[in-house]
């Protein structure tokens, strides 16, 4: 991956105030930074810290401990989640908020806009601000983003004698994950570097992402049982045990907190959707009206086929970027079909079944898409919360040197509309 190094030069003598640009050469890392490493003190040495450190390092180390057995935080998070009547994000304060969004600002300048997950970083001195980024996971490696951002403030941090007063920021487009296969999630290593930098340099660390993550993000398998059956199961039942006692076949049944997580969602319904899926996943929606050119005679086979595909590219011109509530898409699915102007040369018998194939075929998506934005609206509030309760059980200790939380652009966007 290539390695790009920004660094923007702040003097305070030649801008005095705020609004002044700042100038801006781009340097190579490898010009950049100083091999000669300072040998500080051990940071986990006891007898520099007071007693109040102690108490702290204490209660940290054990935070950490806890969030580190995801399983069981997990039982918490959903437990915070159903006592929950609102979620909200956490957002940080006003000047550091700021701070990321000028950030932010010169880095789309110099890279361009990107959606896809990514991190940068600043440390912010006095007299300069010095500005890395951006980098990419590479999963495949099994390496995420802010390993890099790690690895880099680390090696400016040494490379100075001092860095008193210096502020480091840590932007990540995803919240830094807090479950990882191999290794320790991204935000736990983070957090105990931001005591360390702490302790070893003096320099107090802010973290500003743009969406929540939680532990895996849309990975996140909690939810993933929430199929359309269970969504009509649990829409007609009253209670947990009036679900159950429905004795559903073929499916797992949701567990209680999963349960009433969906009833609660579903009482603030009707969602509205569109059904703007991807060309091969729409048509393996109506793979089963090829069954209709398939069982036809030799000599109709082909022309039954343009048939079904004019039909379904036709319905699909119609349905993307159309938001509408599951019940409305049924009914226009079913009116289509009754609508649609087959060819001439195809019978009434053929047109019945072409219809009623068709029919089924709508039915299931509009379904399957419902249960996906159900399942995705589950978890991203379960994210959320796993990030609200995150920080909440870590700013206790943590708020003397690391910040963490969602950056607001409501600002930026104004600013662009
Ligand atoms: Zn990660």
């Amino acid at each position: 991956m290539e390695l790009q190094m920004l660094t923007c030069k702040r003097s305070t003598c030649d801008h005095p105030q705020d609004n002044e640009p700042w100038s801006k050469t781009r340097k190579c890392l490898s010009d950049r930074v100083v091999t000669q490493r300072v040998n500080f003190s051990d940071p986990n040495t006891p007898q520099d810290y007071s007693a109040k450190d102690l108490d702290e390092i204490g209660e940290f180390t054990q935070l950490i401990s806890v969030w580190s057995d995801t399983r069981s935080i997990g039982r918490r998070v959903l437990l915070h989640h159903l006592s929950k009547e609102t979620i909200e994000d956490i957002l940080l304060n006003d000047s550091v908020n700021k701070k990321f969004q000028e950030f932010h600002r010169d880095i789309t300048e110099e890279c361009g806009a990107e959606d896809k997950q990514h991190s940068w970083a600043v440390i912010e001195k006095k007299e300069e601000v010095v500005m890395y980024g951006p980098y990419y996971p590479n999963y495949n490696k099994g390496k995420h983003s802010e390993d890099i951002i790690i690895r880099q403030t680390e090696e400016l941090l040494e490379s100075n004698v001092t860095c008193e007063d210096w502020t480091v920021y840590v932007f990540t487009m995803n919240s830094p994950c807090l479950s990882r296969n191999a290794e320790p999630p991204c935000m736990l290593k983070l957090v105990q570097k931001a005591k360390e930098w702490w302790l070893r340099f003096g320099v107090n660390t802010n973290i500003g992402y743009n969406k929540c993550w939680g532990f895996k993000g849309t990975k996140e398998t909690i939810f993933r049982g929430v199929n359309y059956s269970q969504v009509e199961a649990v829409h007609k039942s009253e209670n947990y045990e009036e679900y159950i006692s429905q004795k559903l076949t073929g499916v797992n049944i949701l567990c209680k907190n999963v349960y009433t997580l969906l009833r609660n969602l579903l009482k603030c319904g009707p969602f509205i959707f569109d059904l703007s899926l991807q060309g091969l996943e729409w048509k393996s929606y109506f793979k089963g009206m090829l069954t209709i050119p398939e069982n036809a005679q030799e000599n109709e086979k082909e022309f039954l086929k343009r048939e079904t595909s004019r039909m379904t590219e036709e319905v699909k011109s119609l349905s993307t970027e159309t938001c509408m509530s599951a019940g409305e898409h049924s009914k226009r699915g079913q009116a289509f079909a009754l609508d649609y102007k087959f060819d001439l040369q195809i019978t009434t018998g053929t047109k019945e079944k072409m219809r009623l194939v068709f029919q089924k075929c709508w039915k299931e998506m509009v379904q399957d898409k419902y249960a996906e934005i159900l399942r995705d609206i589950l978890t991203e509030d379960f994210n959320k919360c796993t990030n609200q309760l995150f920080i909440k059980d870590f700013v206790q200790v943590t708020s003397s040197f690391l910040h963490i939380g969602r950056i607001d652009c409501t600002d930026e966007k104004q600013q662009v509309t």
